[in-house]
């Protein structure tokens, strides 16, 4: 009776007020799961460009399978957590050779793929078939915390499982497309962490077991957070004015991969060389890291011989995908480096 009291209210607000998204106009398995990837650790706004590039390059499965992983990267730079990426590929060959294609349609094969979790796969699993899993995203956490007035920290293993339990228990299994769609939204737009006043005007109200206790902005709780690692890094951009250096991360490390300047690391902070001019430091902040970086300009007529790296142009720098952290320091530099 409760269910079907928040079904018809929630059903109600999502259709009103729900945004119009590329990937919800489809059905296409291939197409959500590419959004579902990208939007993981991206916001919608950036997503849509991205996902838009993704699809008009490689509409199918079988065309990213076949691309090569350089390239993914590169059509993917700026997003961040580059194993996404990876993953992204590796799953889209996945899917060829396991002669999935289109794409697999039961939870267990969706599920296997390198990059899919539970949220994930019943996203794709609800969307694409409209089958009845649940997909629980930060906001559905957020709403179900609030809606059941439960207090045990969602991110660790006995609070996800308490979790399932109760939006299995919720889950419409006769709309499950629907409810997934419905109920991410709303904690996106509405019941988000930051209330307001719209715990006053809301459809769910008299469904809201934290609204009744006066509990709702106190939900959800998060497990302690794990300290942050400072690393220290020093790159060296050499240049020609026409040249300079690069190698590519092959340590099972941040920025596998990818490519980026002559760098060393170093266990402390240093003030470093101080004939060089150090052009900045900047400060780069990860999940559980805070890279403090600086990048130092020689201009020289040659370029030294440094292991592992590699004299490229200038002008071809377009073509290696490169670390986020590396870009945003081009963005400060390129001016000064290319006359
Ligand atoms: S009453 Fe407030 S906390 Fe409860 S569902 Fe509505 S917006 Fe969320």
């Amino acid at each position: 009776m409760l269910n079907s009291l928040i079904y018809s209210r929630l059903y109600n607000w999502y259709e009103i007020n729900h945004r119009i998204l590329p990937w919800r106009e489809t059905e296409d398995p291939y197409a959500i799961w590419l959004s579902e990837i990208i939007l993981q650790q991206t916001r919608v706004v950036q997503g849509i460009d991205y996902y838009m590039r993704f699809i008009n390059r490689w509409p199918t499965v079988e065309d990213l399978a076949a691309a090569d992983e350089a390239e993914v990267l590169r059509e993917w730079q700026g997003l961040g957590y580059y194993s996404r990426a990876r993953n992204l590929h590796k799953a889209a060959q996945m899917v060829v050779q396991n002669g999935w294609t289109p794409f697999p349609s039961r939870f267990e094969d969706i599920r296997a793929l390198p990059g899919v979790g539970d949220y994930t796969a019943g996203a794709i699993a609800s969307f694409a078939y409209n089958q009845p899993f649940p997909a629980m995203d930060g906001n559905v956490y957020r709403v179900v915390a609030r809606l059941m007035d439960l207090d045990e920290p969602f991110d660790t293993s006995a609070g996800k499982k308490l979790f399932r339990q109760q939006i299995e228990q919720l889950l419409d299994r006769d709309h499950p497309r629907l409810f997934n769609s419905a109920i991410m939204e709303f904690g996106a737009l509405y019941c988000t962490p930051v209330l307001g006043d719209n715990c006053t005007s809301c459809p769910l109200q008299a469904c809201c077991k934290a609204y009744t206790n006066g509990t709702a902005e106190l939900l959800p709780v998060r497990k302690p957070k794990p300290k942050i690692k400072d690393r220290w890094f020093t790159y060296h951009i050499y240049t020609t004015g026409t040249e300079t250096l690069i190698h590519k991360r092959e340590a099972k490390d941040i920025w596998f991969h990818l490519y980026e300047f002559p760098c060393d690391e170093h266990d402390i902070p240093t003030i470093g060389n101080r004939k060089s001019k150090i052009d900045f430091p900047y400060t780069h902040v990860l999940s559980h890291q805070r890279l403090h970086a600086r990048f130092i300009t020689h201009k020289v007529k040659e370029l030294p011989h440094i292991e592992g790296t590699m004299a490229i142009k200038w002008s071809d720098l377009d073509n290696y995908a490169l670390s986020r952290l590396t870009l945003k320091a081009l963005d400060k530099l390129m001016s000064g480096l290319r006359n």
